[in-house]
């Protein structure tokens, strides 16, 4: 029977409850048990696709295609079992499943209330996402903050499942927020246990209380919080800043966290294994070199936008033993005039975005890449973009545009798939998925590559990545970009999709565009193939740069699988 812990957070968001979550799903991983994990977000959103980046940070996006927070991507990175569409519900999802069946009369008459037939749904979706794979654990972690009106229908839901499924079966886990005042010189612990509390007047007993601060806390203070909330003294845990997430799971670990929770539920484990943790600290700690790469995008100064492209560049820094640095420039002030500003860097990357808005920035990066022979890697809308300018400024389509840019372009290089097509207005290629012309290609499609290519030096016969976005290389054009030299070294054999174009080696090192997101799929253990294939050649442009004299290596670039 699968067992829970429930995960909830007080006082103020942005704690870091996902990572407290994964990291305690990673040292129960590490004790041999299969865990799994589940995000509730309590907004009205039906997903977070349709939300501001801004706003919401990355929308991770699972193999079954399923648009999700962006928690999702660290408990994918930290432990091994798979997300997919079950792991994260919002209210918006539970209204909408609830008014379904109000008007399909599944209620049969009934008045229907928050309690119990949203709270019944939220528990039906909660044990589907448990269900789905078989584990020992499911960890369920609770967005918002207690107090909040939007939370309580699902605090009170696993509430319910905690009395139902036996207090052997359930544990609950409070992060709280511990602040230090300066002028007192004081680790206040007032808010810590006013959240408590608040938890217990929903019937909530917390077993632990993670408790962030700046700083270690005290055991005086660790001890007072534990009087006032009425959790032993032992689950009274301290979760300082650290600088590397990777850290977390042995903080957590080494005061007692999982052993406490086995405990309370019974498990009856060997103890936990955390040298891969300290593997990779270390390896954090300790790079042997420093890489810069330029990435020229829209959010630029929120990371939570580009959270897993920026973990898959630090994962493949680490395989490559470097530190990556990241440049961050705003496309919309890049200029043909300025745009001399990427000589520094050793390395471009354009990552995935939507709109008009900075497209033209990004087009001269990626001219700059490609005649400076700088490594470049475009992802997704930077593979759009790498196409649309091979096709100007090579192809000599001096009008390519994509129709999302520019709706009336007369050279769709890039345009929906519904948009190709041949001069006597039938579309091109259509097969049963035809409806994609409307909507996102999302999740996780395969192709196969060309042999003899960069891209299969990478990826073997086949790649297999997930999607996110709406528009593809327009199929008519590819006659004149390959011409013109662009290869399409991977490319769906039934609809025509381009999945992969790139540079042949001998014109340039290291130039590749590709339409799905290889971000998704990167772990901090292995990193992923075509990051750290991007990162080498970063490093063998770094040298070549310090050491002109000596011709690049271009055979020796270096892919670490
Ligand atoms: N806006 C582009 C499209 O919809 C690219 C999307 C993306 O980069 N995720 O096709």
């Amino acid at each position: 029977m699968t067992k829970f812990v429930f995960v909830t957070g007080g006082v103020v968001s942005s704690l870091g409850k996902g990572i407290a979550s994964a990291s305690l799903a990673a040292i129960l991983e590490s004790r041999g048990l299969k865990v799994t994990l589940i995000k509730l977000d309590p907004y009205l959103n039906v997903d977070p696709g349709t939300m501001s980046p801004f706003q919401h940070g990355e929308v991770f996006v699972t193999d079954d295609g399923a648009e999700t927070d962006l928690d999702l991507g660290h408990y994918e990175r930290f432990i091994e079992t798979r997300m997919g569409k079950v792991n994260n519900f919002t209210t918006g999802q539970i209204y909408k499943s609830v008014l379904e069946k109000e008007r399909r009369g599944d209620y049969l008459g009934k008045t229907v209330q928050v309690i119990p037939h949203v709270t019944n749904e939220i528990q039906e979706f909660v044990m589907r996402g448990a269900t789905a794979t078989d584990v020992d654990v499911a960890i369920v972690e609770i967005g918002g903050t207690v107090g909040d009106i939007e939370s309580l229908p699902f605090l009170e839901a696993v509430r319910q499942m905690s009395l139902k499924l036996g207090p052997n079966n359930t544990a609950f886990v409070h992060l709280s927020y511990v602040p230090w005042i300066a002028a007192a010189g004081e680790l206040k612990t007032k808010p810590t246990q006013h959240t408590a509390q608040k938890l217990r007047e929903i019937g909530i007993q917390a077993d632990a209380l993670l408790c962030r601060a700046d700083r270690p806390i005290p055991d005086e203070e660790r001890a007072k919080i534990s009087l006032f909330s009425n959790v032993p003294e032992w689950g009274v845990i301290s979760m300082w800043d650290v600088d590397t997430i990777y850290k977390v799971p042995r903080m957590l670990h080494e005061q007692g966290l999982d052993g406490l929770i086995c405990d309370r539920l019974r498990l009856n484990t060997p103890p936990a294994k955390l040298k891969r943790w300290d593997d990779l600290v270390y390896e954090t700690e300790h790079p042997q070199s420093e890489v810069n790469i330029a990435m020229v995008g829209k959010y630029v100064d929120l990371s939570d936008s580009y959270k897993s492209l920026i973990e898959a560049l630090r994962h493949a820094g680490m395989r490559n033993h470097a530190r990556v640095k990241i440049g961050y420039i705003d496309s919309e002030t890049i200029t043909s005039e300025n745009i001399g500003q990427l000589a520094k860097f050793d390395a471009v990357l354009v990552p995935g975005g939507f709109g008009k808005r900075g497209i033209e920035g990004k087009i001269c990066a990626a001219r700059f890449a490609r005649e400076h022979k700088v490594p470049y890697l475009g992802i997704c809308l930077g593979m759009q973009v790498a196409t649309i300018e091979f096709a100007r400024h090579v192809a000599h389509l001096t009008d390519a545009n994509s129709t999302e840019f520019d709706p009336g372009t007369t050279t769709p290089v890039i345009a929906l798939i519904t948009e190709w097509k041949d001069k006597d207005g039938t579309i091109k290629t259509r097969d049963e998925h035809s409806d994609l012309g409307g909507t996102m290609r999302l999740g996780a499609q395969s192709s196969d590559v060309a042999p003899g290519t960069l891209a299969h030096q990478i990826y073997g016969d086949v790649v297999n990545e997930r999607h996110r976005h709406r528009y593809e290389a327009n199929v008519n054009y590819l006659d004149p970009l390959r011409k013109a030299g662009l290869v399409i070294s991977a490319l769906t054999q039934r609809e025509h999709l381009t999945e992969i174009v790139e540079l042949p080696q001998s014109v340039h090192p290291w130039f590749m565009g590709v339409q799905f997101h290889p971000e998704f799929r990167s772990t901090p253990w292995a990193g992923h193939p075509l990051f750290n294939a991007f990162i080498a050649a970063a490093m063998v442009h770094r040298d070549h740069q310090a050491a002109p004299d000596h011709p690049v290596a271009v055979a020796n670039l270096k892919v670490v699988a």
